[in-house]
């Protein structure tokens, strides 16, 4: 493993009551795992505008890209760690093919994974290393298993042995299909311990456990948030999440449309948004700077949680098709699409812990950020929104 700037002060010390009162001037070393991903790199956005901050980030770029990064690479208090690989290995990428779309290159040298042993000082980790599309999750199950398990262990072990403050990113999925509407942190959930959605789900439920009983047995500062369906720009575009398919889906079915030979025959295969059945099913989402936001709160605070991090503001996927189609053109068809197994029936978190104790609730409705979003795929998919005449 690559240390590429010497260990600050002693980190243990840090967040004693006394010694964060005595070394509040000194810089917050922060390692953020998964931070090219989706939410990572709005964090990492978040944390560098504290110019206190030291950002280290730790990607295997499985979901991630350097691209979300880009803005900070070679900013002084900016690092992105790499493995050293030997020098034959450098040309050595990964090819992976996901879906319909996705292709996924993987850029081998330059990746660290958080299922082997880091070394590293830091004062603070928001561990966030794990795919968290359903068709990336499935792809490699066992994968996802490791890195929610074997993956929060090392994270666990380093923050141990460096006594750094922890925050594992958990999820809503903890609670499987659930009984109990709308979901508070006391529900034990209703989870399916061999489906395909297991390696996630009890994988981050594993990961919650390991986090307790370091709390427990070595004292560890722990904070757990569990998060709830997230999305804004940078997602990736093609990773089977409802919104952004149903965004990506819209875009390219009315651009063929209006866009000329060849710049067209890209989305030639566009398709109508693929509502999976029955379209009933219900999910609450939020947008991805509340969450940031949310999560820098539990950090910074003095409670381990698990805290439900999202929106309220519950909705179909019928429902959510309709916003789409309004915001993007009402012409869009909808098709009602084959299911996937285990596919929870309703969700909707109870955040009064986050407003009682982080302070926290979310500012942006579902239709205030699907515009946001609109325009971040518009740029990448280039194509540009049509004039009013
Ligand atoms: P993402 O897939 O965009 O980001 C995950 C990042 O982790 C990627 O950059 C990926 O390359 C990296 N990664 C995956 N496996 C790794 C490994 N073994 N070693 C090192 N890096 C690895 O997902 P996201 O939406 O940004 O989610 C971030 C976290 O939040 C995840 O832990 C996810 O489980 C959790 N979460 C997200 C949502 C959501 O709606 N986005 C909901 C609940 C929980
Ligand atoms: N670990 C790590 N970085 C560290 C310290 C530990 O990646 O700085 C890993 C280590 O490889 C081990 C895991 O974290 O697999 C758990 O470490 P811990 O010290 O808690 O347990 P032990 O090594 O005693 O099993
Ligand atoms: N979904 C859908 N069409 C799609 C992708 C997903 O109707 O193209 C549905 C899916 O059945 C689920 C909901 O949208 O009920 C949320 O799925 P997503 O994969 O975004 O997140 P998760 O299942 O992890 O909450």
């Amino acid at each position: 493993q690559t240390i590429t700037k010497p260990p600050p002060l002693p980190s243990p010390l840090r967040f004693s009551k006394f010694f964060q009162f005595v070394s509040w001037q000194s810089n917050l070393r922060i390692l953020v795992t998964g931070g090219a991903g989706f939410i990572g790199s709005h964090l990492v956005d978040k944390l560098m505008e504290n110019e206190k901050n030291e950002v280290i980030v730790i990607d295997n770029y499985f979901t991630g890209s350097k691209d979300n990064l880009k803005k900070w690479i070679g900013h002084p208090r900016f690092e992105l760690i790499r493995h050293g690989f030997n020098d034959d290995e450098k040309d050595k990428n990964m090819v992976y093919k996901v879906s319909h779309y996705a292709v996924l290159i993987i850029d081998l040298p330059l990746s660290v994974d958080v299922t082997e042993t880091l070394l590293l000082e830091v004062d603070q980790i928001y561990h966030l290393a794990c795919p968290a599309s359903p068709i990336f999750y499935k792809y490699n199950p066992v994968k996802t298993i490791k890195t929610n398990v074997i993956g929060t262990l090392n994270m666990l072990g380093l923050a141990k042995r460096v006594g750094a403050r922890i925050l594992l990113t958990s999820t809503s999925e903890v609670y499987g299909d659930p009984i109990e509407h709308p979901q508070k942190e006391e529900y034990w959930g209703n989870v399916n311990p061999i489906g395909v959605r297991s390696c996630y789900d009890e994988g981050k439920r594993v990961a919650e456990t390991l986090m307790f009983d370091y709390h427990r047995q070595h004292g560890l500062e722990i904070r757990i948030a569990r998060i709830f369906n997230t999305y804004g720009p940078r997602m990736n575009i093609d990773d089977g999440r409802v919104v952004s398919n149903f965004i990506a889906q819209a875009i390219r079915y009315c651009s063929w449309n209006h866009i000329a030979p060849p710049a067209c025959i890209p989305f030639l295969m566009g398709e109508p948004l693929t509502v999976q059945a029955p379209g009933t099913q219900t999910r609450s989402f939020c947008y991805v700077s509340d969450m940031v936001d949310g999560l820098i709160r539990l950090m910074d605070g003095d409670h381990t949680g698990p805290i439900n991090i999202g929106n309220p503001g519950e909705f179909t996927m019928m429902e959510l098709a309709e916003a789409v189609k309004e915001l993007i053109d009402p012409k869009v068809p909808l098709k009602i699409v084959e299911n996937t197994p285990d596919d929870p029936r309703q969700r909707k978190p109870d955040i009064t812990k986050a407003k009682e104790l982080l302070g926290w609730e979310p500012k942006i409705t579902l239709r205030e950020g699907l515009p946001l979003m609109e325009e971040d795929f518009r740029q990448r998919l280039g194509v540009p929104k049509k004039q009013a005449n």
